[in-house]
């Protein structure tokens, strides 16, 4: 089984699945106030369609990790089922769930009984009149309650992604004192241009090395490389450790030559970079009678087609038409 490469020599281990493009939050930095546009019901991948793409992707292409995105997979009826089926698609692969943590205290363990194995919070600051104006729900308590559930299910470590945004950019000591307390791996990541506003610059983006700078008021950080050479997150050791915090720099240090994500949305067309409009439909495959040879086939070509970089730099860059919980993060 040949790895699933692109043009530029990158293998594709980690896999995303957009679930769907509903939300119970409205952060500024990804959604319109209004949310995105309901997609019915029938137009997303079923459960069975997932898991049919899963055993693809793990048996014939060659991918390590599973991750659940969305919009909120959380707002998915059956994401405990999706769970369960992608499990027995691919057994022994890492499941995630990328999540904003809301109504996770109830499903938590269903979910760990049907396979899931790692969760990502997001969370961007724990003051609560300052989560309720980024988000603009007033839900920070619930998101606290998923994180408590998330450790008492055992989905350690639990990571906590916060995006960097100038509003909330003094909460962050707070964040990662709390973070530390809690045991739970906290990574901060520069904001994209992928906002349903269209609001964002990069003279307003918060870049990493300000973050270490307002992290260093209060806390002593050394270098602490990443998890592995491939990963996004450079690490810090804070005050000498055990503790660490993770550095996403996804626009001021770009990591595309190691990308090694693929990319499925919710309508089921494979994306190859979070950047590139180009979509490629499985889900007419899926509900035309395709082989598995046509699928594995339609996803490799789509691959290919990836792009070097984000360009966000490049004279020519465009916006890509989704904003980020259209694609999935
Ligand atoms: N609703 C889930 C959540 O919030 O974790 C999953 C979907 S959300 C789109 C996935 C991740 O993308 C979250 O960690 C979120 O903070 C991040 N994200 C959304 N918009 C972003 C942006 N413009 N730049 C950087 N990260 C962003
Ligand atoms: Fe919803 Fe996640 Fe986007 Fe926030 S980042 S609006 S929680 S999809």
């Amino acid at each position: 089984m040949g790895g699933l490469s692109d043009r530029f020599g990158r293998i594709a281990r980690d896999l995303r699945i957009s679930l769907t493009t509903a939300c119970s939050l409205r952060c500024t930095y990804c959604m319109p106030a209004e949310g995105l546009p309901v997609i019915p019901r029938d137009e997303l991948l079923s459960a069975s369609e997932v898991a049919r793409l899963v055993g693809i992707a793990v048996h014939r292409l060659g991918l390590t990790e599973v991750r659940f995105t969305g919009g909120e997979p959380l707002t998915r009826g059956d994401l405990v089922e999706v769970v369960r089926r992608s499990a027995e698609a691919a057994p022994g692969i890492p499941l995630a769930l990328t999540t904003n943590g809301i109504g996770l205290d109830r499903r938590a363990a269903a979910l760990v009984d049907a396979g899931l194995t790692r969760v990502n919070v997001s969370l961007d600051t724990i003051d609560r009149e300052h989560f309720a104006a980024l988000s603009r729900r007033d839900r920070l308590p619930a998101v606290l309650a998923g994180i408590d559930a998330a450790l008492a299910a055992g989905l350690t470590p639990v990571k906590v992604n916060a995006v960097l945004m100038r509003e909330t950019l003094d909460d962050a000591p707070e964040l990662l004192a709390w973070a530390l307390d809690r045991d739970v791996r906290l990574r901060f990541i520069e904001q994209m241009p992928l906002d349903a506003d269209g609001v964002w610059t990069v003279d307003a983006m918060v870049p990493a090395q300000e973050l270490l700078d307002v992290l260093g008021t209060r806390f002593a950080l050394e270098p602490a490389g990443r998890d592995d050479p491939g990963a996004p997150a450079e690490l810090w050791r804070v005050d000498g450790g055990p503790g660490t915090v993770g550095v996403i720099a996804s626009m001021t240090r770009s990591f595309c030559a190691a990308c090694d994500r693929t990319r499925v949305t919710a309508e089921g067309t494979v994306r190859s970079c979070l950047f590139a409009d180009d979509e490629t439909d499985l889900r007419g495959l899926l509900r035309s009678g395709g082989s598995d040879d046509e699928l594995e086939a339609a996803w490799r070509r789509a691959m290919w087609g990836k792009p070097r970089g984000h360009g966000v730099d490049d004279p020519g860059y465009r916006r890509p038409v989704r904003t980020m919980g259209a694609i999935g993060g």
